[in-house]
């Protein structure tokens, strides 16, 4: 059965090209939010512009005292924490079935890591850096969820990471709407090589689950079965786990291959593990035989295209493959 298309719901900083709210005035096009458009629901979001800071603004800061954190306004001197951390506990308390968010890098609200954080209002240069105020509440009232920024996002393997797990989890939600079991075993099914592929203890923990031998509601198995998925997607596969699917796969397949298409493939899969060649390589060989053969199993199979084609793209920050 073809994986029908879902839009994940993606909360995002609200400058990445939805208005021009940064403190400047200044709004960021961003090549990915762009390509991401058409076949994502955004919900964009400033934080600053929302505690009624206005727009062009005295920029503001992180600033440590102690162990506590402000956000402060070097300008005016004005600390705009009380009403920054009351939007963002009204905020993330009504968010509701997102898959993921997109954030601001850098900024002393959204920004998830790298934020400057200063040790007082008129210091020079940064003590130390973190996250901002919005980004660290996100990252811990969401654990389990996507939460990336434009920055990290240049990189092919973050991206490649954060790509999948906000398409898989808007599958999964729309399966859990459905509320039905049926819905779950074939959501299972259709994604048994991603997760061999993220995490092999966990695809036979999510195997228990849809076994389901208690005979618990289907709403109750949803529900356990999405806490496993989150934590089964938090890490990027491995290269090698990766080999591991492409053999399964292609275990499937190699009986109607001549000796030369085998040799190709193999010679292929050791390219790929010494980083000469990208994993699309071998993936796109092993698809071009699920499409010869028919093969209605492995076509199936949302390793193989684990969200849409629109969204690949070659370009990468050059920090490697297992940045993560
Ligand atoms: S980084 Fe966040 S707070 Fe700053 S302008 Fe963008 S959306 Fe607003």
């Amino acid at each position: 059965v073809p994986v029908q298309p879902v839009r994940p719901r993606i909360v995002a900083s609200k400058c990445l090209g939805f208005a021009a709210c940064r403190w400047n005035g200044v709004l960021i096009e961003d090549a990915l939010v762009e390509r991401l458009r058409p076949h994502v629901d955004f919900h964009p979001v400033c934080p600053e512009m929302e505690i009624g800071l206005g727009c062009p603004r005295q920029p503001i800061r992180v600033v440590r005292h102690e162990k506590t954190v402000h956000l402060q306004q070097p300008a005016t001197g004005r600390d705009v924490t009380p009403e920054m951390t009351a939007f963002v506990g009204r905020f993330l308390g009504e968010l509701t079935e997102v898959d993921g968010f997109l954030l601001k890098y850098k900024s002393p609200s959204c920004g998830i890591a790298n934020v400057k954080i200063y040790s007082d209002l008129q210091a020079k240069s940064p003590c130390g850096r973190g996250a901002g105020v919005f980004g660290s509440a996100v990252r811990t009232r969401f654990p389990d969820l996507p939460v990336e920024d434009e920055g990290r996002l240049l990189n092919f393997s973050i991206r490649e990471h954060y790509l999948t797990r906000i398409f898989t989890l808007a599958r999964f939600r729309r399966c859990r709407e459905s509320c039905a079991m049926r819905d779950l075993v074939d959501f299972h099914a259709t994604h048994k090589y991603l997760l061999m592929a993220c995490n092999q203890t966990a695809l036979r923990r999510l195997g228990r689950l849809v076994a389901n031998p208690d005979r618990l509601p289907p709403h109750e198995v949803l529900c356990a079965y999405r806490q496993e998925l989150g934590r089964a997607l938090a890490r990027p596969p491995r290269f090698t786990s990766a080999i591991n699917v492409l053999m399964h796969a292609f275990g499937h397949v190699s009986d109607r291959l001549t000796p030369k298409e085998k040799t190709f493939f193999l010679d292929s899969l050791e390219e790929y593990r010494a980083a000469r060649i990208p994993l699309s390589v071998p993936v796109g060989l092993l698809q071009s035989w699920v499409i010869r053969f028919a093969d209605a199993y492995l076509g199936s199979q949302v390793f193989f295209e684990p969200y849409p084609r629109a969204l690949v793209a070659i370009t990468d920050s050059g920090k490697g493959r297992d940045l993560t």
